[in-house]
């Protein structure tokens, strides 16, 4: 293997090692933050779900009240019957059948309202029963993303430690000055470092780099880099056999 090929080759393999470091410490990044998302819909269906239990009693409360209306009316509807029997005159009577009328005709309204509360007490609590049902499927999914936590982060962490020496060993490989070049880009632009180019296309950057550069690129004299993102390139096809990544 040429100097060039070499030289490419230590580079792949500590790029190799940054890309589960990179992977790893997305994993640190992300766990906390999903426990903390799962909480806030929590705290959002509890919240959700108590609105939905007052509104629930509301109406109860409501339908037991129109209830209480129309049994007392209905036994004042009787008494006004009872009347109605012993009336003495005319005027009595007429004034008996209005009373009655009236009552009768507030019962009906207030009947009606009961039924449209009936419905709409039904709506509701099946709303509820699906908020409670989400409510107890969040409840026990975030106390066991809060119990593994802990644990999912002291993982990562020793695979994070173990992923570091195994790049310290993999970087005291490459000659420093490349080395440091390497550094220089990682510390500046964004994962991943060194690139392979595949048909005259970066993949770092997925823009085709000047054909000028390309003969250059295969030609493995020297290390080159994307004129457009910077990244450290190779030719894909100084490494057959192997899926280019990036
Ligand atoms: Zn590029």
């Amino acid at each position: 293997m040429s100097h060039y090929l070499e030289q490419i080759n230590l580079l792949r393999s500590l790029q190799k090692v940054d890309d589960e470091i990179h992977h790893i410490r997305n994993e640190l990044e992300a766990a906390p933050k999903e426990v903390e998302d799962l909480r806030t819909r929590f705290e959002d269906t509890v919240l959700y779900r108590e609105r939905q239990q007052d509104k629930t009693t509301h109406l109860i409360d409501q339908e037991k009240r129109l209830s209480t209306e129309i049994d007392d009316d209905a036994a004042r509807i009787k008494k006004s019957k009872g009347k109605l029997m012993s009336v003495e005159n005319a005027r009595e009577y007429h004034a008996a059948v209005r009373e009655m009328d009236s009552l009768e005709r507030v019962n009906r309204n207030r009947e009606e309202e009961r039924n449209a509360l009936t419905d709409e007490l039904e709506r509701q609590s099946s709303a509820l029963a699906e908020i409670e049902a989400e409510y107890v499927v969040l409840e026990k999914k975030l106390a066991e993303a809060e119990a593994g936590l802990q644990a999912r982060i002291a993982e990562a962490q020793d695979k994070l430690n173990v992923l570091l020496l195994k790049r310290r060993q993999a970087g005291s490989q490459v000659p420093s000055p490349v080395f440091a070049r390497y550094e220089f880009i990682r510390e500046r632009l964004e994962h991943p470092v060194i690139v392979p180019v595949t048909d005259g296309v970066c993949s770092g950057c997925h823009i085709a780099i000047p054909p000028q550069n390309f003969i250059e690129l295969q030609k493995a004299s020297q290390i080159l880099s994307c004129p457009n993102c910077q990244r450290l390139t190779f030719w894909s096809e100084h490494f057959p056999g192997e899926k280019s990544s990036g």
